[in-house]
């Protein structure tokens, strides 16, 4: 069972593609919560959940009854289908975290099909779900924005750093960039070993510094310092266009 919890047509907001026009599949679930990043979404039962930007996307317990269930490949193909597009488009995958639907056969199909029609296959991912390259050659062509978690998320290391999935996806894949959130007063502390010793596993992988945030003021506020971290240590600043395009507003 694959649950989704939103598609639309945008541009890609972060990352090495950023204002690329892009179609976005949320599906819904994660292995993480995140609370480190502070956001709060009200549940419809009254109760004020902590967590990521996407929260909605990955508490089950919380905001499942809002997410479509998937039970067959062709539905997601409808949804593909229902947007007509004249030009070539990106596929993003997103969520939540898309892998955990990575040994799904629904969610292969539908990497197939869409990679024979043409479409550019993006995953956002957290890199920390295996997958089976030699099972499911359909994710070596795909390319992942490797969002991989650091210390301010306050997920335990173990879940959130592994050395063998971050080699494999990147060895594997099409091409693969790593994507950090970070605020400003996590700049100058161990979140920059952190960075370190996750580049030492790809030292040829590009780097994105993207400002946390849960709304546009906050993203504004961790840009300065973290503009000049990058300058200092030479990585990329990705912003978070539709953050400040669109606020919070979901599904655009
Ligand atoms: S891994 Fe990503 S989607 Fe999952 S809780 Fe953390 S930030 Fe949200």
């Amino acid at each position: 069972m694959i649950y989704l919890v939103e598609h639309f047509y945008s541009i890609q907001g972060e990352g090495k593609y950023v204002g690329s026009p892009s179609l976005f599949f949320r599906f819904g679930g994660c292995n993480m919560t995140c609370v480190g990043f502070g956001c709060q979404e009200i549940a419809h039962d009254g109760t004020k959940i902590l967590g990521c930007d996407t929260i909605y996307a990955v508490d089950k317990k919380h905001f499942s009854q809002n997410w479509t269930k998937i039970q067959t490949t062709k539905e997601l193909l409808n949804i593909l289908d229902s947007y007509k597009f004249p030009f070539s488009v990106d596929i993003v995958l997103t969520g939540g975290e898309p892998l955990i639907y990575a040994n799904e056969k629904i969610f292969i199909e539908f990497l197939n099909e869409a990679h024979n029609r043409g479409y550019k296959i993006f995953f956002e991912t957290n890199g920390s779900i295996n997958v089976d390259f030699d099972k499911y050659p359909i994710f070596k062509e795909c390319i992942f924005a490797l969002s991989i978690k650091l210390k301010n998320s306050n997920e335990p290391l173990k879940k959130r750093i592994n050395k063998d999935i971050i080699k494999s996806l990147i060895s594997n894949s099409k091409e693969a960039f790593f994507k950090f959130v970070i605020d400003e007063k996590s700049i100058g502390s161990e979140l920059e070993d952190e960075i370190n010793s996750i580049l030492a596993y790809a030292p040829k992988t590009k780097v994105y510094c993207m400002p946390m945030g849960a709304n546009k003021l906050e993203v504004e506020k961790n840009s300065e310092a973290l503009v000049e971290f990058c300058k200092a240590k030479g990585y990329n600043f990705s912003d978070r266009l539709h953050m400040r395009i669109w606020d919070k507003q979901k599904g655009i």
